[in-house]
C-alpha cells in the first residue's frame, strides 16, 4: 500500500510550505497516498491540516513544493483536478432550504452531469427515506451523511474528508466510517483529517502526525504502536488481607521475572494488559496532547 511506484500515486506531495503572514501553517511536508487507501491527518486543533487540504483541492496556493493529483500537477484551481475529486469540507455548502435529493440535482449539475442517479447516492448514505424532505430538518449526522454523498456525486478518485465524524452521536459516526471504508474498498483514495486518535486508529490504513505545520510520523497505526508505544500489565493480588497492585513495563528487561514474582504466593484478583494509544504515542513525540 505504501508502494514505491510515485507515478502511480493518487496523492504525490512533496515539501509544500504555506504561510499566512507571519504563521507558518505548513512548513515543508511531504507524502503520497494510493488508490485505495484511506490516510489520517491526526492533529490538535491550528496543525495546519486545513491548510494542506486546501492546497490539494487547489482553493490555495503553496508557496514552495510541489502536489500532484492523479499524475496532474496541481497550483490553484486545477479544472482537469476538481472533475475528478470530492471535497466534503463544512456543513454551511450544503442549501438548507432545499431537499436532499435537490442539493444532490444541484451539485452534479455543476459538474455537468446530466442524468445523476439522486437514488442511488442517497441509498448509500442511508437517506433513501428523507431524500425530498428539506435539509434543515435534517439532524447534524444526516448533515454529515448527505455531504458525503455530496462529495461522491462526481464518483471521485479521490476523496477529501475534513473531520467527517466530528460532534456525532457513535451509531452516525460507524455509518460514517462505514461509507468511506467502502469508497476506499472500491478504489478511491481518502485522504481525511481528524483530531480523534479512535477514529485515526480505526478507519486509516496510515497515519500522519502533524503539529505546527511538521509531520512527525506516517506510518501505519500497528506500526506507531509497535515502534514508539509502551506495553505494560497492571497486576492486582491478595496476600491474606493485604491488597497490592503493581504495573509492570513490558518492554523493560526482566519483566517475565517481575510479573512471576508479583503472581508468586499470592490470590490474583485481576490482571489488566494496556497498550499505548496514538494519542500517547502523539504525545510522546510532539510534546502535546491532540485537544
Ligand atoms: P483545525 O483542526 O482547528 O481546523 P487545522 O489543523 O486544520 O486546525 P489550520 O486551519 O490549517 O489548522 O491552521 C494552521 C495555522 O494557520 C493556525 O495557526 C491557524 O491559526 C492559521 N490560520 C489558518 N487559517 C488562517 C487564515 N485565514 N488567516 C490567518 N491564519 C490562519
Amino acid at each position: 500500500m505504501t508502494g514505491t511506484n510515485n507515478g502511480a500515486m493518487a496523492i504525490d506531495v512533496s515539501a509544500i510550505s504555506y504561510s499566512y503572514g507571519a504563521i507558518k501553517a505548513v512548513d515543508g511536508i511531504s507524502f503520497s497516498v494510493a488508490r485505495g487507501e484511506i490516510f489520517g491527518f491526526l492533529g490538535p486543533n491550528g496543525a495546519g491540516k486545513s491548510t494542506t487540504i486546501k492546497m490539494l483541492i487547489g482553493h490555495l496556493v503553496p508557496e514552495s513544493g510541489t502536489i500532484r493529483i492523479l499524475g496532474v500537477p496541481v497550483r490553484g484551481h486545477t479544472p482537469e483536478v476538481q472533475q475528478r475529486i470530492g471535497v466534503s469540507f463544512e456543513e454551511k455548502n450544503l442549501y438548507m432550504q432545499l431537499s436532499g435529493a435537490e442539493n444532490l440535482r444541484f451539485f452534479a449539475s455543476l459538474f455537468g452531469i446530466r442524468r445523476p442517479d439522486i437514488r442511488s447516492l442517497l441509498e448509500r448514505v442511508d437517506l433513501a427515506t428523507r431524500g425530498n424532505d428539506r435539509v434543515a430538518t435534517y439532524s447534524k449526522g444526516m448533515r454529515q451523511r448527505l455531504m458525503i454523498a455530496r462529495a461522491l456525486v462526481n464518483e471521485p478518485e479521490v476523496l477529501f474528508l475534513d473531520e467527517p465524524t466530528d460532534g456525532l452521536d457513535p451509531v452516525s459516526a460507524r455509518a460514517i466510517r462505514a461509507i468511506i471504508r467502502e469508497c476506499a474498498e472500491a478504489g478511491t483514495a481518502v485522504l481525511l483529517t481528524t483530531h480523534d486518535m479512535n477514529e485515526a486508529d480505526q478507519l486509516s490504513h496510515r497515519v500522519a502526525f502533524i503539529n505546527e505545520g511538521v509531520f512527525h510520523a506516517i506510518d501505519t497505526p500497528e506500526n506507531l504502536k509497535l515502534k514508539h508505544g509502551r506495553r505494560s500489565v497492571t497486576v492486582r493480588t491478595r496476600n491474606g488481607e493485604q491488597a497490592s497492585e503493581l504495573r509492570i513495563p513490558l518492554d523493560d528487561d526482566g519483566a517475565g521475572e517481575r510479573l512471576a514474582a508479583a503472581l508468586g504466593g499470592r490470590d490474583v484478583l485481576t490482571i489488566h494488559t494496556e497498550e499505548a494509544t496514538l494519542e500517547d504515542i502523539f504525545v510522546t513525540m510532539t510534546g502535546r496532547g491532540l485537544e
